[in-house]
């Protein structure tokens, strides 16, 4: 029988993950389906106990249910609950438990690139929930030091408080104008996870002639979590001064690689699923 897999969000229309997901069941050989599934903030529970009854076998999550569903679950997994949201559910038996794919999603595309994590000192712009999987995933990852810079101090502190026992290396919070410049001086890979890259136009310029590139050593890998535009406007002042960059994409490819690596037990066919999430 078909197993029906689906992504809850809302809107979820413009979702790749489908393409991604059917394009490595249909790879693989694996009878299954994956489908968008819209559901409304209000039907959320109503639908996760639809998934239960209907046996469907795995779900991603989008906006805006990323952190709402960790409610309706009958369990949730420790790195999921110190990043504050589920992307992810598997089902173990009757039971459907959350996981986050996104933290070890963005360390994986880091790897991918060949980006020492080991010991890293990391950057992190913003303080939402990308930003949040950031930290946790590459303190997780070996990084030595992560520096959380948030426009609104308080929301960089917040965040470092929320995540402080379950990360073990040390954890700083600055502000994204004064504090900049000698995080900067001291970063090994810098994490753009504020969504002021998203577009064209003039707030993405804006927010990068901001930044003090000048500062980051030659060395620095710089990494823009947004994908929309791939070359977001942080990354081509990070080309401009030489230094290697990593695109979002990556993270969201293996975000989805390893959910669905959880829901088979099979290694993803990465090449075919990042083709299918550029529509190629
Ligand atoms: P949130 O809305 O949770 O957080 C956005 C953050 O960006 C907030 O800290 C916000 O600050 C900050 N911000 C927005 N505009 C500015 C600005 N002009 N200057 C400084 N800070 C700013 O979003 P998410 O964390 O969920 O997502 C952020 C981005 O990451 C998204 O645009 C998305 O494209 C990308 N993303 C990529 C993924 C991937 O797989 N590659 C996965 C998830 C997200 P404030 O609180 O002050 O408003």
């Amino acid at each position: 029988m078909t197993a029906i897999y689906g992504i809850f969000g809302w809107p979820v229309a413009h979702s790749r993950s489908p393409h991604m997901h059917n394009a490595a069941f249909a790879e693989l050989g694996i009878d299954a389906l994956y489908v968008p599934l819209p559901v409304p903030p209000e039907r959320l529970p109503a639908a996760v106990q639809a998934a239960r009854l209907l046996d469907v076998r795995g779900l991603n999550v989008t906006l805006p249910h990323k952190e709402a569903i960790m409610d309706e679950l009958d369990a949730v997994e420790a790195q999921a609950r110190a990043i504050g949201a589920v992307n992810t559910v598997l089902r173990d038996g009757e039971k459907l438990v959350g996981t986050n794919t996104d933290a070890e999603g963005l360390a994986r595309s880091l790897r991918e690139a060949d980006v020492n994590l080991q010991g890293a000192r990391v950057v992190v712009l913003g303080a939402g929930g990308a930003a949040r999987a950031a930290v946790v995933g590459l303190a997780a990852a070996g990084a030595s030091r992560v520096t959380v810079a948030a426009r609104r101090r308080e929301r960089a502190d917040g965040l470092c408080d929320a995540v402080k026992q379950a990360v073990e290396c040390e954890l700083t919070a600055c502000d994204m104008g004064v504090g900049l410049p000698g995080a900067f001086g001291e970063c090994d890979l810098l994490i753009q996870g504020t969504s002021a890259t998203l577009g064209a136009g003039e707030g993405p310029e804006q927010f990068a002639a901001a930044l003090p590139m000048e500062e980051l050593p030659e060395s620095a890998v710089v990494c823009d979590l947004v994908y929309k535009p791939l070359q977001t406007t942080v990354m081509r002042r990070a080309t401009e001064r030489g230094l290697k960059t990593v695109d979002g994409l990556g993270m969201l490819l293996h975000q989805g690689a390893l959910a669905f690596e959880r829901w088979t037990g099979e290694a993803a066919p990465v090449g075919v699923m990042r083709r299918a999430l550029l529509g190629k």
